[in-house]
């Protein structure tokens, strides 16, 4: 599981948290708010799309991602003067938010915010359409746990475990080799995470 054709079929990636067993939840997030505040994206997908409004200084555009075709349309971006020129805009505004998808444990009590989540989203032009680009297959970047004051990153590509600190930014994380989520379970996870950090 590290690639995908389509939007829908990362989608079904995986069923439910592998700690409290809820139904994942879905949505086209980004990490630039992250750094300052709140997500600037957070859509869920509906009726097999998401349905968005982007806005980056000058540049507005309705935004149409399809997630069974992974095709994207921008509306509404140009006044029709220099359509080339706004579309060009439209496009580099959405790759500047690089969106993209999670999949999260939507469960507060579960307490782990577990989620999987891609690479940003990476789109191209396939046919001369006006306002009509196409992204490219999905790649999944890693998944992810939070408790305590760390975050537990498994990166998917280099088969890898990470734990960082989220009250020191600047500390290298601690690299292991991958440790298997749904396999530990919730308490052998968090008892292995607390002595390998107060051993390190
Ligand atoms: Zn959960």
């Amino acid at each position: 599981m590290d690639k995908f054709e389509t939007i829908a079929g990362f989608s079904k990636a995986k069923e439910s948290c592998p700690f409290c067993k809820t139904p994942l939840s879905f949505q086209l997030t980004n990490y630039i708010g992250a750094l300052g505040g709140l997500p600037i994206l957070k859509e869920p997908l509906q009726n097999d799309r998401f349905l968005f409004k982007l806005e980056k200084q000058a540049v507005k555009s309705d935004v149409c991602l399809l997630a069974g075709s992974n095709t994207l349309m921008f509306d509404n971006f140009t006044n029709g003067e220099l359509p080339n020129i706004d579309e060009h805009l439209v496009k580099k505004a959405f790759d500047e938010y690089s969106p993209y998808l999670e999949l999260y444990c939507p469960n507060e009590k579960c307490d782990l915010g577990y989620s999987i989540c891609t690479h940003p989203l990476a789109v191209r032009k396939k046919h001369p359409v006006m306002g009509m680009f196409y992204v490219d297959p999905i790649k999944v970047f890693a998944e992810s746990i939070h408790f305590d004051s760390y975050v537990v990153v498994n990166c998917w590509e280099k088969d890898t475990t990470k734990i960082y600190s989220s009250t020191n930014e600047e500390a290298k994380p601690i690299v292991l080799p991958a440790l298997d989520f749904t396999a530990m379970g919730k308490e052998r996870l968090i008892n292995r995470i607390r002595i390998l950090v107060t051993f390190s």
